[in-house]
């Protein structure tokens, strides 16, 4: 497939999974923005660690151990410099957004938001990025306060402006919209919330598998990612935070080598990152996803971004042909590497059952994003999200499952 910024065939060779049949049709794989596919670099890495060096980490002196430490430290140096951090200690290891986004709340937020306090968000937030807050909110008397987001148009800042004042402690917000495949002006909304002496933080669950990310230039406070979003193994992630805010931060979860010095009635904790990681870590999952970044790396993150962007923007045209879709989220020419959709008033989970058994995998239903979907006015939407190893020919597999979809239901 010439013209596009990644080689799909050569790609396509590196996902083993892509080899199977799905009703005996070509595995179309358009749910990315679930979780992606795992190359072979990935498996094989896992594969690697179980075989030759399975040890704990940091606690014992054998060879094993020593490998292993260094195998998961070395994977926190990958992940540092794949986000441009100031250092790799600024990177904690969790089990994947939702748990780092929790961990700001609960550490972060309880030991710095107070009752007649401010939380600022979007109406277009991922649930493990509304949830957390509100439970933060109640358990300190804080007040949330809620910026619209056009849909097609993006974040107006006289809206986000309209609810910032010194009383505003946090201010969060997705870095890509899981849904309408919108990206926001996170530097931007970083430096009018500073302003203000606000935290800032972003839910890059749907942006660092698609684009560079650049925490400095950014100038956010944390950054949370998924793993198995980007290449890599479930059960892994990561919080990327400031790093005088994670040494001034109380622990999240206690136990096991997160601590400093533990007495029968007292105990002092060590710095971060260990102080966020209580326990056994996800030794193989970071492991697994140190191989998903160096392989992300060698495409090259710039190439990525434009695959993804060209792919979507294909897709939104192409959908559009079809008569009774809509297709919700900024046009084309601004769309991230996602396209979520309805058919006349076709259920978004028969609509995705049909197009199923053309081989073609894509989303229904709210996305975690209920509060969005009473915005657009639909139950469900289906998504179409896109991936290093999707093509034009997944394009037309997924319009013509479409087309076939219609027929169905007499359209
Ligand atoms: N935020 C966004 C924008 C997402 O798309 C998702 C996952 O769908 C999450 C957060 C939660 O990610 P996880 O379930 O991997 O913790």
């Amino acid at each position: 497939m010439r013209g596009m910024p990644v080689d799909i065939e050569a790609v396509r060779r590196d996902f083993p999974i892509l080899a199977r049949q799905v009703h005996g049709k070509r595995l179309v794989y358009l749910d990315n923005a679930a979780t992606t596919q795992k190359p072979a670099a990935v498996i094989e890495a896992l594969d690697r660690y179980y075989r030759n060096y399975n040890a704990n980490v940091h606690r014992s002196v054998h060879k094993l151990a020593e490998e292993a430490t260094l195998a998961y430290e070395s994977a926190r140096q990958e992940v540092a410099r794949f986000l441009n951090a100031a250092r790799p200690e600024e990177v904690v290891f969790t089990s994947g957004t939702t748990e780092a986004l929790n961990l700001v709340a609960y550490a972060w937020g309880r030991a710095n938001v107070r009752a007649g306090d401010a939380i600022v968000y979007t109406d277009i937030e991922h649930h493990s990025n509304l949830v957390p807050w509100q439970l933060l909110a109640e358990a300190v008397g804080a007040e949330i306060r809620v910026v619209e987001v056009d849909p097609e148009a993006g974040l107006d800042l006289d809206r986000l402006e309209a609810v910032l004042d010194e009383r505003v402690r946090l201010v969060t917000l997705p870095h890509i919209s899981n849904v309408l495949g919108l990206e926001l002006p996170v530097a931007e909304v970083a430096r009018r919330a500073h302003q203000v002496g606000a935290v800032v933080v972003v839910d890059a669950a749907q942006s660092a598998p698609q684009q560079p990310i650049d925490v400095q230039a950014l100038g956010c406070d944390f950054l949370a990612l998924s793993g198995h979003k980007l290449y890599g193994p479930t059960g892994i992630g990561v919080l990327w935070g400031r790093y005088e805010l994670l040494a001034a931060m109380p622990p999240f979860l206690g136990g096991g080598e997160m601590i400093r010095r533990v007495g029968l009635t007292r105990s002092t904790f060590a710095d971060p990152p260990a102080r966020f990681e209580a326990g056994t870590p996800k030794i193989a999952g970071a492991i697994g996803l140190g191989a998903a970044v160096e392989y992300l790396e060698g495409l090259g993150m710039d190439r990525v971004a434009a695959h993804d962007r060209a792919l979507a923007a294909q897709a939104h045209e192409a959908l559009l042909e079809v008569p009774g879709v809509t297709v919700y989220g900024p046009p084309p020419d601004r769309r991230a590497g996602l396209v979520a959709f309805s058919l006349d008033d076709i259920h978004a989970h028969d609509l995705a059952s049909l197009v199923d058994t053309e081989g073609v995998a894509i989303r229904a239903g709210h996305h975690c994003c209920m509060p969005l979907h009473d915005r657009l006015g639909v139950p469900a939407t289906a998504r179409a999200s896109f991936a290093v190893y999707n093509g034009p020919d997944d394009i037309e597999a997924l319009v013509r499952a479409v087309h076939a979809a219609r027929k169905v239901f007499n359209r």
